[in-house]
Order: C-alpha cells, then sequence, then structure tokens
C-alpha cells in the first residue's frame, strides 16, 4: 500500500519539509509532500528515522534534543488506537485569485448545511463555518472580504488543515493563485484544487492542471497525487465531490486533537460589539475551551462570559477543531494570538501585562532600528 508523504511525515513526527527533503537525498523521485511512497520506501525511513539519533548521539550536543523526539516517536508509534486521542474535524481554509469565487463556493458549501437543518437564512458568520456532511463535520474558515492576503495567512495559518485552491478553470493560474500555493506548501498542509466555473463556455480544466503540475500538482489522473475536483460555485455543481474529497483527505491525514490536553486556541478574527463588547472567534487546537475559563489573549486577557457557535447559537464549551466566539476579554485581539487558560483572572492579566511589556520593548527596539536606519541612509 501507498502512503503519502505528509501522512509518514506526521507518523515519524518530523516535518513533512524534512521527510521530502530525505527522500530527495535517498534519491526517491517524488515532487512533494503530497505525493505517494510505496511500503518499502516508508520502512526504509521508519529504519532510517529510528536509526538516526543513534548517530549523531556520538557527536554530543544535538543528541538531547534527538533523543527525546526518538522516545516521543517510539512512545507515538507505540500507542494502540485507543491511546491515540479521538479524531478531530479538518479545518479547511479557501484560497485562490480574487474572484476565482472563494465567496461563491464557501456560499454553496454553507447551503448545504443551511438545507440540512431545514432553516430559513444564514445567520451572521463568525468568520469560521461548520458543515456537516455526511454525519462528519468539516470547519471551513472565512475567506476575508477584503481579500488582504497576509490577514488571511495570519488567521488561518495556525489552524489549517486541508487547503482548498479554488481556480477559476477559464482564467486559470493567476499571481494570487501561486502565491496561495507557495504559502500552502510553506505551511505544508495538505491541499485539493477546486476547479471552479466549469460552467462557462471558456473552462479549460485540462489547461489549469498542465499549470499547476508544472508547480508540484500533480492530477490524480494523471498519476500523481493531488485531487481535483471540477466545480460550479454558482451553481451548486460538484459541491459533495468536493466536500467528499475534504472528508477523504483528512482520513489520510489522520487527524487527532485531546479533549483533555492544555488548552491550545488561536484567535481568527476579532470585533468589538457595542453591547458585547471585544469579541474574538478562536479555533481550538487542542484541549476544550470552557465559559468561566480564565485566558491569556496575547496582551489582552478575561473571563469568558459567554461562548456562541458559527450559527450564533450560546454554547459551553468547544473541543478540538471547533470556533467559538468569545466574550469577556478586555480588549480585540490581533488574528493569530494563541489563547490560554489560565487559572486566575489576576494571573491571567499578569501574563497579559507582560506580553504587552515585552511587545512595548519589541516595537521601540525595531524603531530605534528603523531610525538608526534611516539616519545611516540619510547621511
Ligand atoms: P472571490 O473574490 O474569490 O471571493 O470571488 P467571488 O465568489 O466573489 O466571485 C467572483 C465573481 O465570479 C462573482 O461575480 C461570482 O458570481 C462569479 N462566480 C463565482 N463562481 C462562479 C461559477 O461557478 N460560475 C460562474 N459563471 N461565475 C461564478
Ligand atoms: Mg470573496
Amino acid at each position: 500500500m501507498k502512503i503519502r508523504v505528509y501522512q509518514l511525515a506526521k507518523e515519524l513526527g518530523v516535518p513533512s519539509k524534512q521527510l521530502v527533503e530525505e527522500l530527495k537525498k535517498l534519491g526517491v523521485d517524488i515532487v512533494s509532500y503530497q505525493s505517494t511512497v510505496d511500503e518499502e520506501t516508508a520502512d526504509l525511513l521508519r529504519e532510517l528515522l529510528k536509526a538516526e539519533p543513534l548517530q549523531v548521539a556520538e557527536s554530543g550536543k544535538e543528541s538531547k534534543v534527538e533523543s527525546t523526539e526518538e522516545e516521543t516517536v517510539t512512545a507515538e508509534a507505540g500507542k494502540s488506537e485507543k491511546e491515540l486521542a479521538p479524531k478531530r474535524p479538518p479545518v479547511v481554509t479557501v484560497m485562490g485569485h480574487v474572484d476565482h469565487g472563494k465567496t461563491t463556493l464557501l456560499d454553496a458549501i454553507r447551503r448545504t448545511r443551511v438545507a440540512e437543518r431545514e432553516v430559513g437564512g444564514i445567520t451572521q458568520s463568525i468568520g469560521a463555518s461548520v458543515v456537516n456532511y455526511k454525519g462528519q463535520k468539516i470547519v471551513f474558515i472565512d475567506t476575508p472580504g477584503h481579500e488582504a492576503f497576509t490577514e488571511m495567512r495570519a488567521r488561518g495559518a495556525m489552524v489549517t488543515d486541508i487547503v482548498v485552491l479554488v481556480v477559476a478553470a477559464d482564467e486559470g493560474v493567476m499571481p494570487q493563485t501561486i502565491e496561495a500555493l507557495n504559502h500552502a506548501k510553506a505551511a505544508g498542509v495538505a491541499i485539493i484544487v477546486a476547479l471552479n466555473k466549469m460552467d462557462r463556455p471558456g473552462a479549460n480544466p485540462d489547461r489549469v492542471m498542465n499549470q499547476l503540475a508544472a508547480m508540484g500538482l500533480i492530477p490524480e489522473s494523471w498519476g500523481g497525487d493531488t485531487i481535483y475536483v471540477p466545480v460550479s460555485a454558482i451553481k451548486g455543481e460538484g459541491i459533495e465531490d468536493l466536500l467528499e474529497a475534504i472528508i477523504l483527505i483528512a482520513d489520510l491525514l489522520d487527524l487527532r486533537g485531546d479533549p483533555e490536553a492544555p488548552l491550545k486556541a488561536y484567535v481568527i478574527e476579532s470585533r468589538l460589539d457595542k453591547g458585547k463588547g471585544p469579541l474574538a472567534t478562536v479555533v481550538v487546537r487542542e484541549g476544550t475551551l470552557r465559559v468561566g475559563d480564565f485566558v491569556v489573549v496575547g496582551t489582552t486577557y478575561g473571563k469568558i462570559r459567554a461562548m456562541f457557535d458559527d450559527k450564533g447559537d450560546p454554547i459551553s464549551s468547544a473541543g478540538p477543531s471547533m470556533p467559538a466566539e468569545i466574550m469577556g476579554i478586555q480588549d480585540v485581539p490581533e488574528a493569530g494570538t494563541l489563547v490560554q487558560r489560565v487559572d486566575s483572572l489576576e494571573e491571567a492579566e499578569r501574563i497579559a501585562k507582560s506580553n504587552s511589556d515585552l511587545q512595548r520593548d519589541k516595537q521601540q527596539k525595531t524603531r530605534k532600528e528603523f531610525s538608526l536606519e534611516e539616519i545611516l541612509s540619510s547621511s
């Protein structure tokens, strides 16, 4: 049985990027972390990565780090299904060139959910939505309206498992398609291509596949590993195929998250509400976030007074992969900020304050460097 590189990387507890390098060193012909290797090669790598720490042990310095890693790997590998953390839903970010149909696609996906719930109308977005597809949850991070790429990166990067790369089949690969692809590759996340606007007379999916294949995304139909799904977001066609593909990749990734682990959540969006005060939408990576928790959110903090799900309904907790809008923090945090739980409000305040002191010092330092640069360049 063949295994994808990122899957093997996960199993071995090494970054996909490193594994790609190792494979290339071994002369294995692979394109990216999405490529597959055969069982034999996989076994070879398992052996190699087990043997390596012993080799570096003699050379001293790095041995400590390496051997702890080795212990974790062995411990993980020895775990039975029962001991592993429970599965968690995939977190998906839709990316692509402006006007290629990201928003329309997300709307089409959400409509399937609304239909399922038999609710009239779509509630206000909190920056993420949970879609229930055949009993399985998929979490979608909304694409910001103003298309600021850096913001999208800050919002989704920490929590995204899968990127759906939207390419209009009539227009083909554009600069932001390449930018999105590069970011997804750098983040080491899995990529699914949605060939959108298939209803358009000028749609040419083969051309898009050729363009993207040249960048390492070889279609499965050509013997590669990338799933391409033809869709028409506007007509709602191909949406189920896309959701199927997401579920398939999510299964391959074997995503897990321990609801009992220390809390690790990230802010993906925040706003100031006239009545409710500062609100932040967070996505939980590990652990469980609960109403009543004392949290540090970067330079701000608070006690969570209320939490809302993506439909705006109040909830009391959110586990791995789940988004929640939280109320009760003092200030509006930046997207990308880590949310941590502490034991008391006093502790939360103290840590938040030291975080803001640190941030101020850093800003002052960069400002100083800046002015020094300016002085040098102007002289
Ligand atoms: P975004 O900038 O990537 O979010 O793109 P939008 O979702 O705003 O779509 C840009 C334009 O393309 C809008 O006018 C949409 O109606 C149109 N559009 C999106 N998907 C499709 C599609 O599948 N077929 C056609 N014909 N038009 C589409
Ligand atoms: Mg849009």
